[in-house]
């Protein structure tokens, strides 16, 4: 066993555990960042389809719309650290940018792996921080003296066993979704063990699964539709944009920003169903008046039908809808009923809500309100956002907040 000591212990070397550490080490203090896996970042490789969308540049009254549960809690530390200041921070470490469609930021390159390298090259090239990896953190107990004491088990060649004692340590653990990469709950346990709460976690921006879903359907996007989510028969959600059926359900940025919700209520075991308007910029009728126009003795429904829908759609439509008629057409492709029978689970969740409860921790600095010194950073707290960019400003703005924060507690002691 061999020990050390430093001002504060990352756990985590993902989005939140690197911005962290960048951001502590331009304030002196000693850090050592603690990653599981033999690389740092490896999540953010997965991002963006490989491309990384590493924030969203909307004024925060609008990025604001797409956090959840509590936009507010974020507030302090986006103003602190926003997308205007991660941009900034990325274009100064060597990442240019380029904002697309939606105000998403992408680097320039189209490469995540160059949002990873850069920042990765960026921490190591401070002195005073050291990086562990294929280290993990096997348990964080308080010292009598007002210390932690961190327990790090070495996975590399022989393992050994390391204690770091240090006045601060920030969880960045990530959530569950994708466990492949490192994200395994590892932070819910920690904060436990001081007394935290952990609200329910739940896979987020994840596929949901029809009853007797058509795989016919699969590889197919829909755009300019709209989507509502019905639970127990009432419409609680509508949204409009781009829908897309995967071999794993629906998902798409309609599917997934309904996700959240639809979850919940199927956990809650109550009725959910999508209703899909495949029309929704015309009225019904309009539609109808449409249908009558361009009918003709002559021709089968099906092939009338590619005048509406993609090809591939059409199948799936008919033998969704056995008793459709040239009459009932236009209300079908207006109401467009699927029951949801299930959703994909954190194996291939894009986030997960739920985590350490927002109300035990300082939202101006990200310090537990039970235990001074511990500090929690990006998805392992309870906060968690839509696609385009949103969960990782997330994971930089609580970093940096932690940062800050553990910085200060540093020199002032
Ligand atoms: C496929 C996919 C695509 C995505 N695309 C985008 C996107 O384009 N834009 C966007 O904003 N968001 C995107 N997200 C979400 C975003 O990646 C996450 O919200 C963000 O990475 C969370 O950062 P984090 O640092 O909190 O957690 P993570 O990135 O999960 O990092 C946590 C780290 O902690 C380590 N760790 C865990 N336990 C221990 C332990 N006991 N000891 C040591 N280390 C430990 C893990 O190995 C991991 O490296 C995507 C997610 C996925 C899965």
């Amino acid at each position: 066993m061999s020990f050390k000591e430093y001002d504060v212990v990352i756990v985590g070397g993902g989005a939140a555990g690197m911005m962290a550490a960048a951001q502590a080490s331009a304030s002196g203090i000693k850090v050592a960042l603690v990653e599981k896996n033999s690389q740092l970042g490896r999540k953010i490789l997965l991002t963006g389809k490989g491309r990384c969308n590493l924030t969203n540049s909307r004024p925060w009254d609008e990025f604001k719309e797409h956090v959840h549960p509590d936009s507010g809690f974020l507030r302090s530390a986006f103003m602190s650290f926003s997308n205007t200041d991660t941009v900034a921070f990325f274009n100064k470490i060597g990442l240019p940018t380029v904002c697309e469609r939606g105000q998403r930021v992408f680097p320039l390159s189209g490469r995540s792996q160059d949002v990873r390298n850069v920042l990765e090259c960026y921490i190591e090239n401070r002195d005073n921080v050291d990086i562990y990896v294929e280290s993990e953190v096997v348990s964080v107990l308080s010292s009598p003296k007002g210390h932690f004491v961190v327990e790090i088990m070495a996975l590399a060649g022989k393992i050994s066993m390391i204690q770091i004692v240090t006045q601060s340590v920030i969880v960045a653990t990530g959530g569950l979704s994708y466990p492949a990469t490192g994200s395994t709950g590892d932070g819910y346990r920690f904060a436990s063990s001081f007394g935290h709460s952990i609200v329910p976690t739940r896979p987020s921006l994840t596929a949901l699964v029809p009853y007797n879903y058509n795989f016919m359907l699969s590889g197919l996007t829909l755009r300019n539709v709209s989507l509502s989510l019905i639970v127990d028969g009432g419409v609680v959600q509508s949204e409009f944009g781009e829908l897309t059926f995967t071999g794993g359900g629906i998902e798409g940025a309609l599917g997934f920003r309904v996700s959240r919700r639809a979850v919940k209520a199927l956990d809650e075991g109550k009725k959910v169903e999508v209703l899909i308007d495949l029309k929704p910029a015309v009225t019904e009728a309009e539609l109808k008046s449409r249908v009558e126009r361009e009918y003709s003795p002559n021709i089968k429904l099906q092939r009338f039908l590619e005048r509406f829908l993609p090809v591939q759609a059409v199948k799936p439509f008919m033998d969704a809808n056995p008793s459709l008629t040239f009459q009932s057409l236009p209300v079908r492709l207006k109401n467009w009923r699927m029951q949801i029978k299930s959703y994909v689970d954190f194996k291939r969740a894009v986030v997960t809500s739920g985590g350490v409860d927002l109300r035990e921790v300082s939202r101006k600095t990200m310090e537990s309100k039970l235990v001074p010194g511990l500090y929690f950073a990006g998805e392992v707290l309870d906060l968690d956002a839509d696609t385009g960019g949103y969960n990782l400003q997330i994971a930089f703005s609580t970093g940096a907040a932690a940062a800050k924060a553990v910085a200060v507690r540093a020199i002032s002691q």
